[in-house]
């Protein structure tokens, strides 16, 4: 019904309707006049119902005639009301429209096909700090945001490439002067418009001021850039591992292949090897104690443990590490460092303090620490423990006879030949001079008596080498204390050992003597 009525011009349609009108009253004027003729032949009744006839001819097309204005002026009504909606709905829209563009956070501009400024939205004016009654109708802000002219040629021209196209720009980047001659950075979107005819009405331009985004973003680079060259040059392996039971690497710096001789590649999510695999089985439990309780209490752990190379070779490191939360799961993040240069030297200072120099048995300060610990033990464990007391005989002699130097290559010998001949519980030790003691845990008087009178007998069977090439025969007096029979600590089993060891030089020398029972050991 509305696309004919949409068909239809006005005249043609009113054409139409009379066209009808004039048709029907013809029509109905003939054949009325016809049938009434026929019907009533008397002409005063004729005259009559002429007249009747006529009348209900206006009657019923007055009536038509009102029921079509009446659906006319409904309609024009109905018309008008939509028209007003529809005004005032494109009125809001464009208010909003302009609010939305006022109100924007981004830079939106409208120029004309000839590039003058049409629109100027808040943001423009508050990035670029030209006001719009300065820039509206005009297009010298180009010249003001672009002030070099090669720079301004090659961006006028791609924003003609844009209108001559009727392409769109994304993402465009410039740099514009502001106002107070100031630099940002803006990304541009832009588009050309064409108004209601499809003419080209100019173009549209957003931009976004991305000047500290891009800052950010180049100081997040370089500080990335940064980091991973400080990573790269530490002394150790800089990781970032799970903390699962493979300490599964998510990363590791190149100090990775000096450390431990794989590839960061191999190491990382357990391509070739997990991290786990290289560290000493023994030490695992240790490392796994110590991580958990320093993530417990939200400390930082440091461990010394040892790991094996690729290369076979093994290695002590020393681990510095945290637990972080990293991207919803608990990470460890550290350094591993190589410290078996420092491990040895501990080594050594440990052996020079806790070692005779001379003869290489314990010094007289660790034999002690040692027979206290020993004592204590069997005290706990109600256990014996045996102590001689060795003095060489008349080693002066030897000294004055063959020399200093001679000694000492008896005493390094003498000292080897008893050292080798204990057990390895056993420890030996020097007191000073040409006295020796050996600690026997777990040895009864008997077995301690036997053990003396069996390396008594091996000196004095075996000449020492005097370190020139020939020998001397040597013999040694021995003393023999007992836990807890002669005394229940180290000083006391001392005393009780160099007593006897006296009364043996007192016998002849050359012998072993059992300290004689306390008081208490008779009757216990
Ligand atoms: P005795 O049978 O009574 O023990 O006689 P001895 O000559 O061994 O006498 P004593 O034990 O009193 O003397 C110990 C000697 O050991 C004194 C010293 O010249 C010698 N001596 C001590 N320390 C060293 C050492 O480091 N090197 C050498 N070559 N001799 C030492
Ligand atoms: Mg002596
Ligand atoms: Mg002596």
């Amino acid at each position: 019904m509305e696309r004919l009525q949409g068909r239809r011009t006005p005249l043609r349609r009113s054409l139409w309707v009379v066209g009808t009108y004039l048709l029907v009253g013809w029509l109905w004027i003939t054949f009325s006049d016809y049938l009434v003729q026929q019907w009533f032949p008397d002409p005063e009744v004729l005259s009559r119902v002429q007249t009747y006839k006529g009348a209900l001819f206006v009657l019923v097309t007055g009536l038509a005639l009102f029921l079509l204005l009446i659906r006319q002026f409904a309609n024009d009504r109905k018309l008008l009301s939509l028209y007003r909606h529809q005004r005032k709905e494109n009125r809001e829209l464009s208010q909003f429209r302009e609010s939305v563009i006022e109100r924007a956070n981004v830079w939106i501009n409208v120029l004309d096909p000839e590039g003058r400024v049409v629109l100027w939205n808040k943001a423009a004016e508050d990035i670029s700090g030209y006001p719009r009654e300065a820039v509206i109708g005009s297009d010298e802000i180009w010249q003001q945001l672009y002030p070099d002219e090669e720079n301004r040629a090659r961006i006028r021209e791609r924003a003609n490439e844009i209108l001559r196209d009727e392409g769109e720009v994304v993402g465009y980047e410039t740099w514009i002067t502001t106002r107070d001659g100031r630099e940002r950075q803006l990304s541009w979107n832009s588009r050309s418009l064409r108004n209601e005819a499809g003419e080209l009405a100019g173009s549209i331009a957003i931009g976004q001021d991305i000047t500290d985004i891009r800052q950010a973003e180049n100081t997040v680079r370089r500080r990335e850039r940064q980091l991973s060259t400080i990573m790269d040059n530490l002394p150790g392996m800089a990781y970032r591992c799970r903390y699962d039971e493979f300490w599964t690497m998510l990363s590791v710096s190149n100090g990775c292949r000096e450390l431990t001789g794989y590839e960061p590649d191999e190491l990382v999510n357990n391509s070739l090897v997990s991290y786990a695999e290289l560290i000493d089985e023994a030490c695992n439990e240790t490392i796994l104690r110590t991580v958990e309780s320093a993530i417990g209490n939200a400390e930082p752990f440091s461990i010394e443990y040892p790991i094996t190379r690729k290369d076979g070779r093994k290695i002590w490191v020393w681990e510095r590490g945290r637990g972080v939360e990293g991207e919803g799961e608990l990470v460890l993040e550290g350094i591993i460092l190589d410290i078996s240069d420092r491990k040895e030297l501990e080594d050594e200072l440990s052996e020079l303090a806790t070692r005779d120099p001379l003869t290489g048995v314990l010094n007289r300060r660790e034999m002690t620490r040692i027979l206290e610990e020993e004592v204590a033990r069997a005290k706990r464990y109600d256990r014996e423990l045996a102590f001689l007391w060795i003095d060489f005989d008349h080693f002066k002699t030897i000294n004055d006879e063959h020399g200093h130097a001679a000694g000492d290559s008896v005493l390094r010998a003498a000292s080897a030949l008893l050292a080798g001949c204990v057990r390895s519980v056993d420890s030996v030790g020097r007191f000073g001079g040409e006295e020796f003691v050996i600690l026997l845990p777990e040895m009864d008087r008997r077995e301690a008596l036997e053990t003396a009178e069996r390396l008594r007998r091996l000196v004095s069977d075996a000449p020492q080498p005097l370190g020139n090439g020939s020998t001397v025969a040597l013999t040694i007096s021995i003393g023999v204390s007992v836990f807890p029979d002669h005394g229940e600590s180290a000083d006391t089993l001392c005393a009780a050992a160099d007593r006897a060891m006296y009364q043996a030089k007192a016998d002849g020398r050359n012998r072993v003597v059992l300290a004689p029972l306390t008081e208490e050991a008779h009757n216990p």
